[in-house]
């Protein structure tokens, strides 16, 4: 449990999610819970248990704004009940309100899971089929498989402008033998995350597993640079006047935080300006070329980088030293403007948008708990037993609840002694996650039963079994229904 890593692509367990919330400041959900409107059952019991900035979402929701969901589906098999968590928050999002969208990430699942052409369009029309007979409004929402969108395409080299190797190394562990294909893929991706902003920026959020986070940062991270690139532009711009740079220069000061070693150097000029306007001036210019003095080096400007490794690394460490000093000449600025650091970005991608750039609001994200293999251990869709396919055969998904493994006693008798462990058992997951549905009582119900020994396992796993094939029975139908819906769909799917 001690070592959480985060792999999009891999197949980490993560056994601890405290652990998330102290190493990659992922925040509680039920924190902000009481200021969700009709929050989602999976919200309510906890399955959601984590977010990276959905109070905008949030907000939003709550002052009939604008604002979207999304999320991407990677069509390497059958859609199994794991996934019907995903598909259940994007709807939820869209009953809300929101602009609904879902992806078929078929670039990845070519580029970096190696599929055919042939299977991805096969699993592609399943995932949508399941999308649509489990609520989503296709007419309302958006549909689209990455390969066919070319407005996406375009965002991607735009922001893969913005991203470089070494970044993928140090987020996704790639090397030298990583393919071209797998890194576009994830610039495809950073654009995905992006695209509901294409058009009018807006809080975005993107529910997925906590193994996805990696994406979400680095989508973070780039809107941000997007922004800091046309901030930056515009203020080097001779079309900016006085009162412009000013606002240029609070838009930077909304930025600081953010700012990397290159952008702190692009930041220079603007420091320039600002201490003739600042209201008190901190000598930051002053020193961080006493600084390089000290170091024997020439003031820098990123390109040197190209001639002298070393002097520039070292350079950049100064100035990272007198950062401190720089950003209390633009926190200076704003408390001139009297911003608060909401109004000040805010004010940052104004300008951005006047300059012809996205102004993308900084996508959020909400994580749910992985749902534990029937089998124990982790639920894989490689391992049929684990999970149950919403295209199994309704016989074969009883099946499947009838032999799956529970937190239950030795024997019946200490099952009524002790209670059963609720909480350790793949049978009340499925209550709490799925068979329960909107329905709190009757998860409650299950589980206080469960663990004060009144319910035994045989006769629990009988119900569930039945609800199961219930469940796979309605929403099988539903999804034949879909089907002349897709069609009408303008999706290329089939070869
Ligand atoms: Fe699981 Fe039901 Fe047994 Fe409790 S009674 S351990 S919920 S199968």
């Amino acid at each position: 449990a001690d070592d959480v890593t985060l792999d999009p692509w891999g197949s980490s367990t993560v056994a601890d999610y405290r652990k998330l919330f102290e190493e990659f400041g992922i925040e509680e959900f039920d924190e902000l819970l009481e200021g969700v409107p009709n929050p989602h059952y999976l919200m309510r019991r906890g399955v959601i248990f984590g977010h990276r900035d959905y109070e905008p979402v949030a907000k939003a929701m709550r002052e009939g704004e604008p604002f979207a969901a999304l999320s991407g589906f990677m069509p390497t098999g059958d859609p199994h009940i794991g996934h019907k968590l995903v598909f259940d928050e994007i709807i939820w999002h869209q009953q809300q309100g929101g602009d609904a969208y879902g992806l078929i990430a078929d670039l990845e699942a070519h580029a970096a899971r190696g599929l055919t052409w042939d299977e991805i369009d096969e699993h592609s029309r399943d995932y949508l089929l399941s999308l649509i007979a489990l609520g989503f409004d296709p007419e309302d929402g958006t549909l689209y498989r990455q390969s066919e969108n070319r407005e996406l395409q375009d965002l991607a080299f735009e922001l893969g402008a913005e991203a470089n190797f070494s970044e993928f190394q140090a987020i996704y562990g790639f090397d030298g033998e990583t393919d071209v294909s797998h890194m576009q893929s994830v610039v495809t991706q950073m654009a995905d995350i992006l695209y509901p902003q294409l058009e009018e920026p807006k809080p975005t959020v993107i529910p997925v597993g906590p193994d996805q986070d990696p994406h979400v940062r680095l989508a973070r991270d780039l809107a941000t640079r997007m922004r800091f690139f046309k901030v930056s532009k515009a203020y080097a711009s001779f079309e900016c006047d006085d009162a412009e740079r000013e606002l240029v220069a609070a838009a930077y000061a909304a930025l600081a935080d953010d700012l990397d070693e290159d952008e702190m150097v692009r930041c220079e000029d603007a420091a320039d300006w600002l201490r003739e306007h600042a209201p008190e001036p901190t000598g930051a210019r002053e020193s961080v070329a006493a600084k390089l003095d000290e170091a024997g080096m020439e003031p820098v400007r990123p390109r040197t980088r190209f001639f002298d490794r070393q002097a520039t690394d070292d350079a950049f460490e100064a100035l990272i030293d007198a950062v401190d000093g720089e950003k209390r000449v633009y926190e200076g600025h704003v408390d001139a403007f009297d911003l608060d650091r909401g109004e000040a970005e805010e004010l940052a991608r104004q300008v951005e948008l006047d300059h012809g750039g996205y102004g993308f609001v900084a996508p959020s994200s909400i994580y749910h708990r992985f749902m534990t293999g029937l089998t124990g251990g982790k639920m894989s869709s490689s391992v049929p037993a684990s999970h149950i396919s919403l295209l199994d055969d309704p016989e074969d998904g009883y099946d499947k609840v009838k032999s799956a493994t529970t937190g239950g006693r030795q024997s019946a008798e200490e099952q009524r002694e002790k209670g059963g462990k609720a909480d350790e058992c793949p049978v009340y997951e499925l209550y709490a996650y799925l068979l329960a549905n909107d329905d709190d009582d009757f998860a409650t119900e299950v589980y206080e039963e469960c663990v004060g020994g009144e319910r035994l396992c045989g006769d629990c796993k009988e119900q569930a079994a039945t609800l199961m094939r219930e469940f796979l029975e309605d929403h099988q139908e539903k999804r034949a229904e879909a089907e002349a819906l897709l069609d009408d769909l303008d999706i290329e799917l089939e070869s």
